[in-house]
């Protein structure tokens, strides 16, 4: 990174293929959580800016939705290409806002490079059905059509692949869009905003607005917004559902987690804890797909909390940006003290404490540094187990049976993933018929969809009744038209007050 770039920058929206300043006077601060030094401002948007977004977004439209199929999918193959290129820069600015290592950011992009790809197969996604002869002499056709301006609202967690859950088929599909990255790490919109340009979309079919909840808030609100795509926790998704869907616009709100990984006792020991510490400390457990309970049967407890502890104690914890560090610090510090409170919870609730993360010494550093921790006897009551807690926080809950262990995880809230880990595929076919989740690994702790498709949990994980991206996106983003055609010889016709019925 250049001397330039660590200067304290002012980060703006974007509209019209262009970066947009705020006349607002508000800001937020953009930190290093490695350093735990402010790094940038970003603007924060006034409800007249959104409109002004929207209204660019608006009419860009006609001549997006008219522009053939073929000429929106090359852009899309462009973009594909750009962003591949510019890969290790979009991870770099994703790992010095967010923390996480740039080997993780490299994975992010990765994974948000599939749904570009995904979206590249627009003419064949795009095509509807046909029947001929339905009646005498009638065809029956279905066009799927775009919505117009539609809004994406994404969390800190993923500030790359998040977004590219959204905008690629958005866009391809024929909408334009606004997106309202998380305010904690909003650079990498805009280093987005102008691959998308360079990919030859044009101006005002994807802008970003820069802001909290003033411009969600207008979002929601605004007439011309026809959908609304959202990504965060599960108290905002809810009321973004609801106020979205008051106010006519479609909604898919995805929320927070609590993704549970069920070991039985015949599971390999050795795979289930490096399964279950990759899964649970990667990112420092800002992942929604991240396990934080561990439901162990019977006998499978004991030997995978000593197999864990002991690859907890190897973790590499830094910052992410220097080489051979497997986990960095959190996105502030305010939500690395809100995570390790749940420490002084978990002991004031019963549960015990086996590896406390405070103790760690990168706690000590400068930055948002919180080493792992280990939680044992949680259950379901205690806010330990309940709560979404978002960091390095592992809890371990214990069940006589399979079937007890099913209903700790069905009993609870979220159902965003849950895993099993067992050598039994018979039980673990039982694990797919009965779990309450969205999206199930079998020996895979992080059962996230690939690209082609859709990603969505259940109950509090999710408000709206499609998922994201893959198939489910583009029925999102789309609406289905139903043609019913005929051309008759006029001298055939008559007046007929009858029902239509098929003869
Ligand atoms: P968040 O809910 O605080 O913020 C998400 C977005 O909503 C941001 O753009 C933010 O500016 C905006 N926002 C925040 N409060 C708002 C309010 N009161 N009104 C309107 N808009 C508001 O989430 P976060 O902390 O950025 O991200 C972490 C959360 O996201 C976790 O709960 C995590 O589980 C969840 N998440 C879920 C998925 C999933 O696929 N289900 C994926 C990633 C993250």
């Amino acid at each position: 990174m250049t001397a330039h770039e660590t200067e304290l920058k002012t980060i703006t929206s974007w509209v019209d293929g262009k970066p947009a300043e705020s006349k607002s006077g508000r800001t937020g601060v953009v930190w290093d959580p490695a350093s735990g030094e402010p790094r940038g401002n970003v603007e924060f948007a006034s409800a007249a800016e959104v409109d002004a977004a929207v209204a660019c977004a608006a009419a860009a439209f006609p001549q997006w939705r008219a522009a053939p199929l073929s000429r929106r999918a090359e852009a899309m193959f462009a973009l594909r290409e750009l962003v591949h290129a510019n890969r290790r820069r979009l991870a770099e600015i994703i790992t010095s806002e967010h923390g996480k290592t740039l080997s993780d950011a490299m994975g992010e992009v990765a994974r948000g490079i599939e749904n570009i790809e995904f979206s590249c197969g627009v003419p064949n996604l795009l095509k509807g059905g046909f029947t001929e002869q339905a009646s005498r002499g009638i065809d029956v056709y279905e066009i799927h059509q775009p919505l117009g301006v539609v809004a994406g609202i994404t969390p800190f967690n993923f500030p790359v692949m998040v977004p590219l859950w959204m905008f690629p088929n958005a866009i391809a599909c024929g909408n334009t869009f606004v997106l309202k990255p998380s305010e904690k790490d909003p650079s990498a919109s805009l280093f987005m905003a102008e691959l998308v340009r360079q990919a030859g979309v044009p101006d005002g079919v994807f802008n970003v607005i820069q802001g909290d909840r003033i411009a969600v808030d207008r979002l929601l609100d605004h007439p011309d917004v026809k959908a609304v795509s959202f990504v965060g926790s599960t108290p905002v998704a809810r009321s973004i559902y609801e106020t979205a869907t008051r106010n006519g616009k479609r909604v898919q709100a995805l929320g927070g987690a609590r993704n549970h990984m069920l070991v039985l006792p015949d599971a390999d020991i050795g795979m289930a804890a490096d399964a279950a510490v990759s899964a649970a400390f990667g990112s420092a457990g800002e992942r929604c797909m991240a396990i934080s309970i561990v439901v162990a049967v019977a006998g499978a407890a004991d030997p995978l909390i000593d197999a864990v502890r002991e690859r907890m104690a190897k973790i590499k914890i830094g910052p992410g940006m220097e080489d051979g560090n497997e986990m960095g610090p959190l996105i502030t510090r305010e939500h690395r003290d809100r995570v390790a409170s749940y420490l002084d919870i978990a002991k004031a609730e019963g549960a015990t404490v086996c590896v406390d993360g405070r103790e760690h010494p990168v706690s000590g550093r400068k930055g948002f540094f919180l080493g792992t921790s280990l939680i044992d006897r949680v259950q379901p009551g205690m806010r330990c187990y309940e709560d979404e807690i978002f960091g390095p926080v592992l809890g371990i809950a214990r069940a006589k049976t399979y079937r007890e262990a099913v209903e700790i995880i069905n009993g609870n809230q979220y159902g965003n993933g849950a895993a099993i880990f067992t050598r039994d595929g018979g039980a673990a076919r039982q694990f797919q018929f009965d779990v309450e989740a969205g999206m199930v690994g079998i020996n895979v702790p992080i059962p996230v969809p690939v690209a082609w498709y859709s990603f969505g949990g259940w109950k509090s994980s999710l408000f709206g009744d499609l998922h994201m991206y893959g198939p489910e996106g583009i029925r999102f983003y789309t609406r289905t038209k139903v043609l019913t055609s005929r051309w008759p010889d006029p001298a055939t016709s008559s007046v007929n007050l009858g029902f239509p019925q098929v003869r």
